[in-house]
């Protein structure tokens, strides 16, 4: 079989590997270097430079040398904010609010800048094969959506690849860590590059590496470390010499290059300098910059961004049911893992020594490398088993929102659940298909509607109907709904569910934890609404039975309780419901045998 390689397309750097013999290489690019900054030069239509050179120009050239286009892959105009992601080149509006890059002679789309990386990628592995690459397995950080899944697929295939497979960068990583290992171990991820963070807690078995829970941020990165050292050397130079340096695109750029230096060097030291000479003048001659820092300003000065990692993670590891302390291992990937006061971070919060057997900045190549090995049968099976962002689930009678896949539950995975009917002879349901966090159906996002039909006709409660869903392992959603009695099938396909930003998932958790009680509130009425349909239905069956008649008394006392009901819900009054609906329930105990009581999942009315 072809060849395949591993490529980590990386918003920082992007590696590419080959697995081969029980063993990874890393190719090293044309420079001699393993990593190849994900950085093009858009310098005229016949020189479009990538990589180290193309970094080297970021200085000279700020508005065509185009660096961490990942931000913008798959994303919206609408959504994005240039500023946030500390970059120095023009974003337009493109056609159907996509973004465009404007390099002068020309607009380039997000998708063209990946493709330009990988080409470069592509060609490093051909001079190292001496001959043509066109298959990669290709890693993407887990909270991708849908959209820029696709636009990473489209990048590979302008670039001359085959895309064999797309996957979860820590996945990617705890490949390249647990292959080797044949006990069964809970492990975290903790991927911390320039320009994503994403957390993972992953089971992996012999031959199953399943993703219990992931959590992340596409917008924080040693970038975000950077622009904060670069905002306090502005400001401290603006203060000191009246000279603000950010209108000089030159010297924003020296300044970038300065403090990225500085910061990388301060995980090893304990002190250093942001020392750029003739960095400006005035009208007493040139002026240099001379800025000691040392370990402990540093720490200072992203302590805010420290918060915001501990947030994700446990975020992860309460979704995966755990405790912070329950991982055998806790794996750094990502360059900013180097950072001393990050380290100590996750020695914090999972109250062990980090795992840094890996290479932080290979890691993810050298997974997918190994996936694209396993996939050429060269390497033993492995299934990789990856999670829902959010719940999925149905509309019930009264509008409730029931789960049957929780979020974070891993895919491929099938689901089943039965429903009734909540009126006599009812012979159709409604299946209203829902993604979200919220009790309240229709403040859920909806996925889709079908309808079954040809329910055999009987009493309410009686039909059984067995509602399931499927979601395989390209993530496509199938939901189904089946009469038991007369076999009676219908089905709907979802392919879209997982497109959804990370700040769309958070958006959707965070309301629905602020909206419990409201929630609460209407799931009682809902529940209360359905009960006493079911109740009031049989109660008017026994009052038109003209074999067993009731005393009068009891009959009065049902038409009572009945009428009494229906004014409550109509007036809204929740007291006033609650009352009545005790008091249906009452006289159903009384009514004893004489009431069949279901224990009912209220079917999809
Ligand atoms: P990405 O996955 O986003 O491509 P990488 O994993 O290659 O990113 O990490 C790149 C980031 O790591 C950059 O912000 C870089 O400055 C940072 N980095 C690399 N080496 C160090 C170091 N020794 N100390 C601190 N940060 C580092
Ligand atoms: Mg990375």
């Amino acid at each position: 079989m072809e060849r395949i390689v591993g490529i980590d397309l990386g918003t920082t750097n992007s590696v590419v590997a080959y697995y081969e013999q029980g063993q990874t290489i890393v190719i090293p690019n044309s420079e001699g270097s393993h990593t190849t900054p994900s950085v093009v030069l858009f310098k005229s239509p016949e020189e479009i430079i990538v990589g180290e050179l193309a970094k080297r120009q970021l200085v000279t050239s700020p508005k065509q040398a185009i660096r961490s286009v990942k931000r913008f892959m798959g994303a919206r105009f609408s959504e994005i904010d240039g500023k946030r992601a500390g970059i120095d080149y023009d974003l337009i509006e493109g056609p159907g609010d996509s973004i465009l890059i404007d390099v002068g002679w020309a607009r380039v789309s997000p998708v063209q800048v990946s493709a330009a990386v990988l080409r470069k990628m592509k060609s490093t592995a051909e001079d190292y094969f001496s001959e043509p690459v066109t298959k990669a397995v290709i890693t993407v950080p887990a909270y991708f959506n849908d959209n820029q899944r696709a636009a990473t697929k489209s990048a590979a295939e302008i670039a001359g690849l085959e895309v064999m497979r797309i996957i979860n960068e820590p996945t990617a990583a705890a490949l390249a860590y647990g292959l080797d290992k044949q006990v069964n171990q809970r492990i975290s991820v903790f991927d911390f590059g320039g320009g994503t963070f994403d957390v993972s807690v992953l089971e992996l078995d012999k031959d199953v590496f399943e993703v219990k829970a992931t959590c992340g941020d596409t917008f924080l990165g040693g970038d975000n470390i950077d622009e904060i050292l670069f905002v306090y050397v502005a400001e401290r130079f603006l203060r000191e010499t009246s000279i603000d340096l950010r209108l000089d695109p030159q010297a924003v750029q020296r300044l970038r290059e300065a403090v990225e230096k500085v910061k990388c060097e301060l995980s090893t030291t304990t002190e250093s300098l942001v020392s750029l000479p003739f960095i400006s003048a005035n009208a007493a001659g040139p002026v240099h910059l001379n800025y000691p820092i040392n370990r402990k300003l540093f720490n200072e000065l992203i302590q805010p961004i420290l918060p915001r990692l501990e947030e994700c993670c446990n975020f992860a590891t309460v979704d995966a049911g755990l405790n912070a302390s329950d991982f055998k291992s806790v794996l750094l990937v990502g360059g900013s893992t180097r950072i001393p006061a990050v380290q100590n971070l996750v020695r914090d919060i999972f109250k062990q020594e980090p795992n840094r057997s890996l290479n932080p900045d290979e890691a993810v190549a050298v997974g997918a490398a190994i996936q694209a090995s396993i996939m050429t049968g060269s390497l033993r099976e492995v299934l990789l088993l990856d999670v829902t962002p959010l719940s999925l689930g149905i509309e019930l009678a009264g509008g409730m929102f029931t789960v049957l896949v929780p979020r974070n539950s891993s895919i491929p995975t099938s689901v089943h659940k039965h429903f009734t009917t909540v009126k006599d002879n009812q012979t159709t349901v409604k299946v209203h298909v829902l993604q979200g966090e919220r009790k309240v159906a229709t403040e859920n996002h909806t996925l889709g509607h079908f309808k079954l039909t040809n329910i055999t006709p009987a009493p309410s409660g009686i039909p059984e109907i067995n509602v399931r869903f499927q979601i395989d392992a390209n993530g496509i959603l199938q939901v189904s709904a089946t009469d038991a009695t007369s076999g009676t099938t219908s089905s709907v396909t979802i392919e879209s569910y997982g497109n959804l930003s990370q700040q769309e998932v958070e958006q959707v958790i965070s309301m629905a934890a602020s909206s419990a009680d409201d929630d609460r509130l209407f799931l009682r009425k809902a529940y209360m609404r359905t009960h006493a349909d079911v109740l009031m239905g049989q109660f008017r069956k026994i009052l038109q039975d003209t074999k067993d008649p009731l005393d009068p008394a009891m009959t009065m006392a049902l038409k009572e309780a009945m009428f009494k009901f229906d004014i409550a819900m109509s007036t809204k009054d929740f007291p006033e419901i609650e009352m009545a609906f005790a008091r249906l329930k009452d006289l159903a105990n009384e009514m004893g045998e004489r009431i069949i009581m279901q224990q009912i999942d209220p079917g999809s009315g």
